[in-house]
């Protein structure tokens, strides 16, 4: 029988899992491999508080890329949605805890050992994993407790990496009132409500850590420093705008694009209409788009464009974007514009230091400082045991931003020499360089699905793959907006 190993069990690794069991016309082992956040729900759908909403409406969270409404369907299964009328069901920010229950009930019950009479099983594994060595047309993923199992495809379905530590004083900043991973549970560590909090980070994880500080009454003033001081924008209905993107916009370079898209976001101003638009429509053409361009158009977007294109682009829902607005009107929530330069202890305080725009420091103390500035961004800076010793024995190599690991047009991994690896494969927020857009649940749930064909066309379990940016490809990214 064949084994086919996933590192990672959040979104990609768990949908993944489930596409290989949809799909798989012979006997198949799926090995589960996944620590730290829980499985089926990842780092995202992991939450437990109620106040953190989807940042995609309903229409558009199906986990499954061939089942357009499958998250519609499985949302009237429960009571509380059942009698919601359709149009507005649709446009809901659904709380992520819920989101998390839909992925862990959809691996759950594509789990089952026996499926229409062939073997097939996902196998669970809580550990880590800390290397892959090849062997003959296979592999071997090795844990941190020693053990390994071998398979025949293994996909790297990592995620996310953790925020970038904190210059402290010349080592990386720990206390215990400061919290370095903000998606693990923090609010046993809360101090007493009436102390100032810092949240280093205006994005959304800054918004999620406000909410909960809300929802727990929070008395002290809540402080978001960050370098742009820009809050995620939010969502909003938008208009039938048919005079954008051209025909083919990946054919653009960027200045091109540039040009374009500052003309039709002043159009759409000039019609009283959010110039977001323009970026939504873009969306579907994001990865040829990015694809396409010279290495210096990527650094040169990523310089001048991609605070702002971020802000644009990861929006929220607009009752949430209310709740932020009225606090910061009333002073509970206030903005620091800076770069954040240090943090030091202050006994059971934190302190900490930021290098304001005018060129004078703002300093402040705060009973807890969450680190929400989002992911680590070079990718070889991050801290994985696993993505070292890939990256050493030269079974992955990092794109040319060091922002993942290099893929071909099926998410087969390049090796050192840049030949296409027989076993390994990677998805979501690890092929970052190669994508770009690979974040959000429209992007993810596709290269699931086209993942998991590739691996069985492979070990001869399966029809062939659409290869991507063909016309077969393109289809699945067709609902996205
Ligand atoms: C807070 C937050 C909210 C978001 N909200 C939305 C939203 O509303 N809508 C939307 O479309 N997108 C949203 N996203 C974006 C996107 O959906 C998620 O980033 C997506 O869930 C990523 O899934 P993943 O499986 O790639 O990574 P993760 O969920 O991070 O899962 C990776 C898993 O692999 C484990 N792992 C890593 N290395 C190893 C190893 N060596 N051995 C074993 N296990 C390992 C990790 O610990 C983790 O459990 C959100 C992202 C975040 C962070």
């Amino acid at each position: 029988m064949h084994t086919i190993a996933i590192i990672g069990g959040g979104f990609c690794g768990s949908i993944a899992a489930v596409n290989l069991m949809r799909l798989s016309e012979g006997p198949l082992r799926v090995a589960l491999i996944n620590c730290g956040f829980p499985v089926g729900r990842g780092v995202a759908y992991g939450t437990r508080r109620p106040e953190h909403l989807l940042n995609v409406a309903a229409r558009n969270m199906s986990a499954l890329a061939d089942h357009p409404n499958h998250f519609l369907d499985w949302l009237r299964t429960r009571t509380e949605y059942a009698d919601i009328p359709e149009a507005v069901l649709r446009e809901t920010f659904i709380p992520r805890r819920v989101y998390g229950d839909y992925l862990r009930g959809l691996l759950q019950w594509h789990a089952r050992p026996i499926r229409d009479g062939h073997a097939a099983s996902i196998e669970f594994y809580d550990k880590e994993a800390v290397n892959i060595t090849l062997r003959d047309g296979g592999a071997t993923v090795v844990f941190a407790d020693g053990d390994s199992i071998a398979a025949d495809k293994v996909l790297l379905a990592t995620g996310n990496q953790r925020p970038a530590a904190m210059p402290g004083d010349g080592a990386p900043f720990t206390h215990p009132a400061y919290i370095d991973v903000p998606w693990h549970d923090w609010e046993s560590r809360l101090p007493d409500r009436h102390q100032d909090v810092v949240l280093l980070g205006t994005g959304l994880t800054t918004v999620d850590a406000f909410l909960t500080l809300s929802a727990l009454d929070w008395r002290g003033t809540i402080f978001a420093v960050s370098r742009n001081g820009l809050l995620p924008h939010a969502h909003f209905r938008g208009i039938e705008y048919p005079e954008f993107p051209p025909e083919d916009p990946s054919a653009l370079g960027l200045n091109e694009l540039a040009v374009l898209l500052e003309e039709h976001c002043g159009r759409l101003r000039g019609l009283g209409a959010n110039p977001a638009i323009a970026v939504d429509k873009l969306r579907p053409h994001t990865q040829r788009i990015w694809r396409n361009w010279s290495l210096a158009d990527k650094r040169e977007f990523c310089r001048r464009y991609a605070a702002r294109w971020n802000v644009l682009r990861h929006r929220i829902a607009q009752d949430v974007h209310q709740r932020v607005t009225t606090a910061l009107t009333d002073g509970r929530l206030q903005i620091v514009k800076g770069t954040i330069a240090a943090l030091a202890s202050a006994g059971s305080r934190v302190r900490v230091t930021v290098a304001g725009t005018s060129g004078a420091n703002v300093v402040l103390e705060a009973g807890l400082v969450i680190n929400g500035t989002g992911p680590q961004t070079s990718f070889t800076a991050g801290s994985s045991l696993l993505y070292r010793n890939l990256l050493t024995d030269g079974r992955v190599v990092v794109d040319e931003l060091d922002m993942g690991v290099q893929v071909d047009e099926d998410f087969g991994v390049r090796e050192r020499d840049g030949r296409r690896s027989p076993v390994l494969f990677a998805i979501g927020p690890p092929i970052k360089g190669t994508l770009w857009e690979t974040t959000a649940v429209p992007e993810l749930r596709q290269q699931t699905y086209r993942v998991a064909q590739t691996m069985l066309e492979e070990c001869g379990l399966g029809e062939p793959a659409p290869r991507l940016g063909t016309t077969a490809d393109q289809e699945l990214l067709e609902y996205c907006i």
